[in-house]
């Protein structure tokens, strides 16, 4: 089933007293989520506002992000999801591409809204937590009523969330009730029997994110599981509401799970009520994996998607086995492959159907065993663009037929979207991410990838967080430099550091620069913000 709202009504009709939202303390169950989207999509269908309508949410994770997301789509509109950092110059983007008529946004982010208004086609603003100038309170805005669930196609548009690739403003993705409902469901199908309705998630990606949206918050609700959102991260928070409600699925990215195995009491953290720790968003080193597991029980499966594709495209999952240091298998029901930059392919890798895979902690690792050394000579042959093609992809960005050119090529009747990611895959189906394309550091003529210095400088005992970049050199064209920070009793110096990365590295790929900081620039879904390190630390603060 296609429809992303007929997959929660169907949830509401067999688990209508479960909890569907459980937040501080407080739960609602499926029966009173299905009344209060209801409502929202009542009050949309009384201002005019239905298919295909632009319904802009600018909020944290909160209850009334879920109810407002299920109630436009019930009305037939499309979600725009804005990151609620965002300040008033990025929204203003956003609002009028998007065409958005309605905006319900934090009510301390209604000032935003009302400062680019004059300039967008909002016609109402609706304000969570709060009154605000300019705007109609939740709660007063909702209309009673069951208006039943607009009816719309498989390719119709669902959600259009924004994504700033590689240059540019951020392009709108445009997501189907195809792509979203069928990766919820990927999503689900990935774990052992499913998402089940006495599953609780812990909801603390972030919703206007695709990753928060579907493998978090659509796959609970679409099976009857509850979900617990948390409008920001903190470490300690989070374990407590994992140990205090039990909860059973987590998904984070990176640098969360770093940031729990960081914590000085790290070691009374008690995880064991999850079944499932899923990572993704961008690559965990190994170590952080490593020493994740040696604190506690449950294991972490990483995968891997973006945006585009819904997002899930790869998982190693506890059903097909895993390997660490790999994003997985692709996903049932989604293709991928590697193609090279003159587009000559490698074997296709379909989801599905291959032998359970041994759970070693093998040795592989994408950088130490992998086959992506400038020096091999068969680079070209295995290691390449990764591509994809399924019901995931997205249709395509929002009115930029370029863009579209660009993110496509047909091969054998299909579409594949081209990830801009580097990577390879084994024997056995395992695909490996080397890099972004983009983050490829070009020294003295040599490429560098940063992720494969990044991981060994995890390995080291008093790194707690680091990130590798190019920084413009007269004579190199661009030299390496690494952002490091140091655990709290770490007192490696710089001198060190290099020494380390020259024992264990060809010397090419050394960093010549090394900078100590507090912490590193990262976007709300843990990606660390190399831009910045590129302008030279500029805005790290730094250790002196
Ligand atoms: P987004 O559209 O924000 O979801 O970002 C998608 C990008 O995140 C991908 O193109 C990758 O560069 C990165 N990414 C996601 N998951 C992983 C992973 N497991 N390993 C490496 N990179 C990842």
């Amino acid at each position: 089933m296609t429809n992303l709202v007929t997959n929660v009504a169907d949830a509401v009709e067999e688990h209508g007293d479960n909890t569907a939202i459980g937040f501080q303390g407080s739960e609602t169950s499926y029966e009173e989520f299905w009344g209060q989207t209801g409502a929202f999509a009542q009050a949309l269908e009384e201002r005019g506002i239905g298919e295909d309508d632009r319904v802009a949410l600018y909020l944290p994770n909160l209850p009334q992000f879920v109810i407002a997301f299920h109630g436009t789509l019930r009305a037939g509109g499309v979600v725009v999801p804005m990151n609620p950092q965002y300040k008033a110059r990025e929204i203003g983007h956003l609002l009028e591409d998007s065409e958005a008529k309605v905006v319900v946004a934090l009510a301390d982010l209604v000032p935003f809204v009302e400062e680019v208004r004059d300039d967008t086609s909002v016609e109402h603003v609706v304000s969570v937590g709060g009154d605000a100038e300019g705007a109609t309170a939740f709660g007063d805005f909702l209309e009673p009523g069951d208006p039943g669930i607009a009816d719309r196609a498989d390719d119709d548009d669902a959600v259009q969330p924004y994504t700033s690739g590689t240059t540019g403003q951020p392009k709108g993705v445009q997501l189907t009730h195809e792509n979203l409902a069928s990766n919820a469901n990927a999503a689900s199908e990935l774990i052992p029997d499913g998402v089940q309705p006495d599953d609780k998630s812990l909801g603390v990606l972030p919703l206007f994110h695709i990753y928060g949206m579907t493998v978090v918050m659509n796959a609970s609700l679409f099976n009857g599981g509850a979900y617990y959102p948390m409008a920001s991260w903190d470490a300690q928070e989070a374990v407590s509401l994992i140990e205090d409600e039990e909860l059973t699925i987590m998904h984070g990215v990176p640098a969360m799970y770093n940031d729990v195995i960081n914590q000085p009491d790290a070691e009374e953290f008690d995880m064991s009520s999850l079944r499932l720790c899923g990572v993704g968003g961008s690559g965990i080193p190994v170590e952080v994996l490593r020493r994740f597991e040696e604190l506690y029980e449950p294991k972490l499966y990483e995968g891997y998607g973006l945006t585009e594709t819904s997002p899930i495209t790869h998982f190693n999952s506890p059903i097909e086995g895993r390997r660490v240091g790999s994003i997985g298998k692709t996903v049932p029901g989604v293709d991928s492959k590697v193609v090279d930059s003159a587009e000559r392919s490698s074997a296709d890798h379909s989801g599905g159907d291959e032998p359970p895979e041994d759970d070693e902690f093998g040795e592989v690792s994408p950088v130490e065993e992998g086959p992506i050394d400038e020096e091999d000579a068969d680079l070209n042959e295995i290691t390449g663009e990764i591509v994809i093609t399924g019901p995931n992809v997205m249709k395509g960005y929002y009115g930029l037929p370029e863009a579209n050119e660009e993110a496509f090529t047909e091969e054998g009747g299909r579409r594949w979207f081209h990830t801009g990611d580097i990577g390879y895959h084994d024997e056995d189906g395992f695909f490996y991410v080397v890099d972004r394309e983009k983050h490829m550091i070009v020294t003295g003529g040599y490429n560098v990838y940063p992720r494969e210095v990044e991981e060994l400088l995890f390995e080291h005992p008093d790194v707690a967080d680091a990130a590798v970049a190019g920084i413009p050199d007269e004579r190199r064209g661009e030299t390496i430099k690494a952002f490091i920070v140091r655990t709290p009793d770490g007192d490696v110096t710089e001198d060190e550091i290099k020494e380390y990365c020259l024992t264990n590295l060809a010397e090419y790929k050394h960093p010549r620069e090394v900078e100590f900081v507090q912490e590193l620039p990262r976007t709300t879904t843990g990606k660390v913000q190399k831009f910045k390190l590129r302008e030279k630390g500029e805005d790290v603060e730094e250790v002196t």
